[in-house]
């Protein structure tokens, strides 16, 4: 079981105005803050975060949208952190995700689905030293 996860507010959302009320929804659920920073990645910074989709069909529109716009990126810890997270925001497709989901509430698509969420504790852990260094977690 792990306790800290790693999240983007996508660039969807932020331009949209859902920032706050998605990191509300995230506090409120029980998710403290430990590291947070409101950043606009390069093509080069998203390609390389987003390395380990190199090969699906996806990968450029991904890359594309990731860094269209500024994201707010956040490590966040809680018991069972990377399983509760997925939980609260829902399904990748927002069509497909549950209510009262932070994906439902607030994505427009399988693509520009508002949030990002690790999907293991190996993988949170690289995410989110992706991008902070330990002077920045407290
Ligand atoms: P998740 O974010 O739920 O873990 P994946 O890891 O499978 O989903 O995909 C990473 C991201 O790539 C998704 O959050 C979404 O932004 C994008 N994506 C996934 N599948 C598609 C698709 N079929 N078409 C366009 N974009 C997609
Ligand atoms: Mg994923």
């Amino acid at each position: 079981m792990s306790n800290r996860t790693f999240t983007m507010v996508k660039p969807d959302a932020t331009s949209k105005g859902y920032t706050g009320a998605i990191l509300q929804q995230i506090t409120d659920a029980g998710f403290t803050i430990k590291a947070m920073k409101w950043i606009h990645l390069s093509e080069k910074q998203a390609g390389a975060f987003y390395a380990v989709h190199k090969e699906r069909p996806f990968y450029g529109e991904l890359v594309a949208f990731m860094s269209s716009g500024p994201i707010v990126a956040a490590i966040l810890e809680k018991e069972n952190a990377v399983a509760d997270f997925r939980t609260l925001i829902g399904a990748t497709n927002p069509a497909q995700a549950a209510e009262g989901t932070i994906r439902k509430k607030f994505a427009s698509s399988i693509g520009e689905n508002a949030v990002h969420g690790s999907d293991s504790d190996e993988n949170a852990a690289i995410e989110g030293s992706f991008f902070f260094s330990g002077l920045e977690i407290f």
